[in-house]
């Protein structure tokens, strides 16, 4: 039998996966093996005769485990991009057994023993302040693992994890099986309304299928676009009602009892480690540090995104009215409308913009921006094994052409691949033991077709996932748990909330928006109705956005999940809190990914929100300074990018800004403070 390549050392160019070895049978007994291997390393730091020190403990924590994270890390990127049936049949056995695995390393009671040693002497220990830190937080998180209780909690507590796995997992894999399984097939009289780009998505979207003429699928690529482009309002309510079904296209792939054991679980797990709730044990995490807190935010933009969508519906209603449409705006309705809205208002035409904001223009955009704020270069590279064709790779370079990192481009959708766009890393930055560089992900899920035409969102999205990007390139962190973007969770959208702001720098939309076919810049008068017009629709998008952050606290803090009806929870709930009609969830639970097909965000969809008052008020530094590439501001905004957490964030955002954040900047931002205030 050959080696396991996931076992063997990688002779890659920059350490990257040999993925043109790696075949999905040579991943359990890579994981098999690493976790053994990292048991192993605990098991000698526990037992270590030499009494505790940072290095013998804390550093060697850091060192122990590298072998599974280089596994693990190239497993889970292709289980999200690369999702095969065999992978997703690994899938379901190792995310159980990993979770019990990390649980019991955290659970260890030897580990747990030097490192409160440790922390009691940590004032003592002479240490940096970023080992101050990492000791503090690594101290925090054995005990929020439930290290300190006594062993029945812990046994119930590793049940809890290895079973929340298996769920999380087979909920990602009933979202993505159910937007495969959905299309809806159109003949060449079914189209009308849709804009070439459309035609051809939808083209390329049957062919994939093997389909003869046309298909709208359930990748947001393609119904959106459907949505707001079709004039057929009959094939616009079939497809919104198949989008907003997803996890419960079919009664085997039923999400909601999934949903319910999730919160079930997550609350006893709550309640075992002492707070009232799910909610409550995730968010003493983050910057926010109580449920209240997240929440007031969330309300404080509530009211007046309800009143701004509620005057964007009766505009909509009547420009319907004005074509000759009766009868109410559904929400199958309302891209259409605003679509037009914008036309009528703006004499703005989102269709006739995207020959201008190409791909590879919009790459270049954003590879220019990177390089005039912190001075980095990226140059393709075609030496590199990939583990799809799509997938491009660069070479991060620093103005003294040193090597910085590998960046891996993978943006189109495809049916293996999850919905939504994501970064993600194969390697860490780290310096423990001399510097190892990272190699970083970004996943887009664009429609393919030649060439490539983005909408304004979806070059948003590009720049947004790229600024994920430069948080784990730029990392300096000494540490591989404090780097990048291991930061507190309400912290992490902010380097990618602030590199959208870029996008909108006319200086950068004249360079680089140019029509793909004829060279042509973008017109001046299309560039300020575009400037204008991008904040159009802020109520709707808000009203959107923030109700499915309220129902994800609302279900996290549920006294009886257990017992828990989810369509009449969500129902109530939404009448609760007045949601408008006409306007859907942007996440129902069934599919909610966020929350469900894994934890990190759970209890967390308001984190894009926490952070939007960071990059708001953040940005707003540059314009007050007349200036976006303004040299002091960017070098104080690439240390954020630099530290990771190795640095309080309020503490890191005070040091570029010089001062606390402002609520108002993200109202502004959003078109939501009335007229007097804005
Ligand atoms: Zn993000």
């Amino acid at each position: 039998m050959t080696e396991n390549p996931l076992l063997a050392t990688w002779t890659t160019p920059f350490g990257v996966p040999p993925f043109d070895h790696i075949r999905e049978e040579h991943f359990p007994p890579a994981f098999d093996a690493a976790m053994a291997a990292q048991r192993e390393e605990y098991a000698a730091i526990a037992a270590d005769p030499a009494p505790p020190s940072f290095a013998n403990t804390i550093e060697a924590m850091e060192r122990a485990g590298s072998l599974l994270n280089r596994v693990a890390a190239t497993f889970f990127n292709l289980a999200g991009s690369r999702a095969t049936e065999a992978l997703q049949a690994v899938e379901r056995d190792i995310a159980p057994l990993l979770a019990r695995h990390n649980m019991q390393l955290a659970l260890d009671p030897g580990i747990f023993r030097r490192v409160a040693d440790l922390h009691a002497r940590r004032a003592a220990l002479g240490l940096a302040p970023d080992q101050l830190r990492l000791l503090d937080r690594t101290h925090m998180s054995l005990l929020r693992c439930g290290a300190a209780l006594d062993e029945a909690a812990r046994a119930r507590l590793t049940e809890i994890s290895s079973r929340l796995a298996t769920l999380h997992t087979r909920f990602g894999q009933n979202v993505l099986a159910d937007e495969n399984a959905w299309h809806m097939a159109l003949a060449e009289n079914d189209l009308d309304g849709l804009p070439d780009f459309a035609r051809a998505a939808a083209r390329q979207a049957a062919a994939a299928r093997g389909l003869a003429g046309y298909a709208i699928t359930l990748a947001r690529s393609s119904v959106e676009p459907f949505l707001t482009f079709s004039t057929r309002r009959d094939l616009r309510e079939t497809a919104w009602r198949a989008w907003v079904a997803r996890g419960a296209l079919h009664p085997e792939r039923d999400n909601a009892t999934l949903v319910r054991e999730i919160l079930a679980l997550r609350a006893e797990r709550a309640r075992l480690l002492g707070a009232a709730d799910h909610a409550e044990y995730r968010l003493a995490d983050t910057m926010a540090g109580h449920p209240d807190a997240a929440e007031a935010l969330l309300r404080a933009a509530w009211e007046p995104a309800k009143r701004r969508a509620a005057e964007e519906r009766a505009e909509l209603a009547a420009l319907a009215r004005a074509e000759g449409h009766h009868g109410p705006v559904e929400a199958w309705d309302w891209r259409f409308w605003a679509e037009r809205a914008q036309k009528a208002k703006h004499d703005f035409d989102g269709a006739a913009l995207k020959p201008y904001l190409e791909l590879e223009a919009m790459l270049r955009a954003l590879f220019d921006t990177a390089r005039r704020l912190f001075g980095i270069t990226l140059e393709e590279r075609t030496d590199i094994p990939l583990y799809h064709p799509d997938v491009r790779a660069f070479e991060v370079k620093d103005a003294a052409g040193g090597h910085v990192g590998v960046f891996l481009l993978d943006n189109f959708a495809r049916a293996e691949k999850r919905s939504g766009a994501w970064m993600s890393s194969f390697r860490v930055a780290d310096a423990l033991d001399g510097r190892v560089a990272p190699i970083i992900v970004n996943n887009n899920n664009l429609a393919k077709s030649a060439p490539t035409l983005l909408s304004w969102d979806d070059a948003r999205t590009l720049f947004h996932e790229f600024g994920h990007a430069l948080h784990g390139l730029l990392s300096t962190a000494r540490y591989p748990s404090q780097s990048g973007t291991a930061v507190l969770g309400d912290f992490v959208e902010f380097p990618s909330q602030v590199m959208e702001h870029w996008l909108s720098v006319p200086e950068t939309l004249r360079a680089h928006a140019r029509h793909h076919a004829t060279g042509e810049a973008l017109p001046e008068a299309m560039l300020a109705k575009l400037l204008a017009a991008r904040n159009e629709g802020q109520g709707f998008a808000t009203v959107e956005y923030v109700a499915s952050a309220l129902i994800d606290l609302a279900l996290h803090r549920h006294s009886s999940p257990e017992a828990l009806d989810l369509a009449a929870f969500e129902d109530a709930f939404l009448a609760e809190i007045g949601m408008p009609e006409a306007i859907g969830l942007r996440h129902r639970p069934i599919h909610f990914g966020h929350l469900f097909a894994g934890g990190g965000y759970a209890a967390g969809y308001y984190f894009y929100m926490w952070a939007e008052v960071l990059d708001a008020d953040g940005f707003a530094a540059f314009e007050e300074a007349g200036d976006p590439f303004h040299p002091d501001l960017a070098a104080k905004l690439k240390a954020i990018f630099a530290a990771g957490d190795t640095a309080d964030p309020m503490a890191l955002y005070i040091a570029f800004r010089g001062r606390q954040p402002q609520v108002n900047a993200l109202l502004r931002k959003r078109g939501l403070l009335p007229a007097e205030a804005a």
